[in-house]
């Protein structure tokens, strides 16, 4: 069980979602979790707390393929 989040109804809530995998043409294979929120039932990606980074907010271009777009490297 995986914690997301809805855009819409701006709620977090726990689900166990279904991966979603995909060839990406910058990033390679990637894959994400999806659940659909218990209250408008939209298709939610999974939560993730924002990452602290020690430098400035310049640092958001250019994340490694893990970092971006890949959800499912089991960190
Ligand atoms: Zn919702």
């Amino acid at each position: 069980m995986e914690t997301y989040f809805c855009k819409s109804c701006n709620i977090k809530f726990d689900a166990t979602g279904v991966k979603e995998e995909w060839i990406d043409a910058a990033f390679g294979p990637c894959s994400k979790m999806l659940a659909n929120c218990p209250e408008c039932n939209a298709v939610c990606d999974e939560y993730r707390a924002p990452k602290q980074t020690s430098g400035g907010q310049s640092f958001h271009s250019h994340t490694p393929s893990c970092g971006s777009c890949c959800g499912g490297c089991g960190l």
